[in-house]
């Protein structure tokens, strides 16, 4: 027996965070006088960076690679006070593509570090957003990582304690997560929506959706793509063999013996190119349908920062428009007739 459907899901690729970041190094790329750094990957996936260094995008991993006075972009994950202090002491032309929804994060942290609140942040060091997040605070923030480590994490005032996440988590883990916190700290204050975006959520809920019938599932996007990750552990959780490929050229025909329905998704950052060359391998395979569960529909943008706001609108300075936030979430297991809008509306 061989694969028979193939079945994708929906939402899947690109978030708004995403597609802002790149827009960002697109237009800035058109409008610039000189040459273009980007601080970091723009968004993890090397296809992304690829097609951006072919249009002309210089990465650099820190700004001691810049020239002075460059023009220079922050990647979508964010940056800690001391890049953007680096970056002015450089005399560097700094455009922040940081998707509004990590700044979001940000600016809870500088709050609640004012306000005197120790604050825990879960995560996964080393990540850039994570560092970025930690240094707007650093004397006030812990990382917490695991249940393990939220039963045994010491801070000097328990009862100001306020929790942050970072936006690409799994939503099941870190709702294990903050239940151990709140057995430790009874007043925790934790955002009233977590800070896992829509993005995050959207995914992982449409790969619970899948899973219900595809038997293995493959997630397209980088293997340093927390969300991308998350997604496969989504399926893995669920109790399906999942694979994360960059791409059509990493499947293995072996991964799909004796099953007839796959399914696919790709992460944030995973351009819908790789998505219907997946699907082209996977017909080559023997696959005869494709069919697509569209669990919601997203319906998001953000504004572009004020530099390229204003360059669009053909004035010299404008004004940034409005983030449009009309986020559509729902549970993978309880049906939501009232928020989901059929396809084409
Ligand atoms: Fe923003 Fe979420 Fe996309 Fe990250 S995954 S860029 S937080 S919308």
């Amino acid at each position: 027996m061989s694969i028979e459907r193939v079945i994708l899901a929906k939402p899947r690729g690109f978030c708004a965070g995403v597609e802002r970041a790149i827009e960002v190094v697109e237009r800035t790329l058109q409008r610039a006088a000189g040459p273009v750094y980007v601080r970091k990957e723009i968004v993890h996936n090397p296809h992304v960076v690829s097609a951006l260094r072919r249009k002309g995008a210089i990465f650099v991993d820190e700004l001691d690679g810049v020239p002075e006075g460059a023009t220079t972009i922050f990647s979508a994950h964010g940056v800690s006070p001391a890049v953007h202090a680096s970056a002015r002491a450089r005399r560097l032309k700094a455009i922040d593509a940081t998707c509004p929804l990590v700044t979001k994060v940000h600016s809870e942290a500088i709050r609640f570090a004012r306000e005197g609140y120790t604050l825990l942040l879960i995560g996964h060091a080393g990540h850039e957003e994570v560092e970025g997040t930690m240094g707007e605070a650093p004397a006030a923030i812990r990382l917490v990582q695991t249940v393990d480590e939220a039963r045994a994490v010491q801070v000097d005032t328990p009862e100001k304690v306020a929790v942050i996440t970072q936006t690409t988590l799994s939503v099941d883990d870190t709702r294990a997560i903050i239940d151990a916190l709140k057995v430790r700290f009874p007043t925790l204050i934790v955002p009233a929506n977590d800070d896992i975006c829509y993005a995050t959520q959207n995914r992982q809920n449409a790969v619970k959706t899948l899973a219900r019938e595809a038997e293995v599932l493959l997630v397209i996007g980088a293997a340093n793509s927390s969300n991308s990750i998350r997604l496969t552990e989504v399926a893995e959780d669920a109790g399906r063999r999942a694979y994360l490929i960059n791409d059509a050229s990493e499947i293995h025909p072996a991964w799909f013996e004796g099953v007839t329905c796959v399914g696919v998704t790709s992460g944030a950052s995973a351009p819908e190119h790789l998505v219907q060359e997946v699907v082209e391998a996977l017909k080559r395979l023997g696959a005869t349908r494709v069919e697509e569960r569209e669990l919601v529909r997203e319906d998001v943008s953000f504004g572009l920062p004020l530099e390229l706001a204003s360059a669009a609108s053909g004035g010299r300075f404008g004004k940034e428009p409005p983030v449009q936030t009309d986020v559509h979430r729902v549970d993978a297991d309880e049906p939501q007739p009232g928020r989901h809008r059929p396809p084409g509306h």
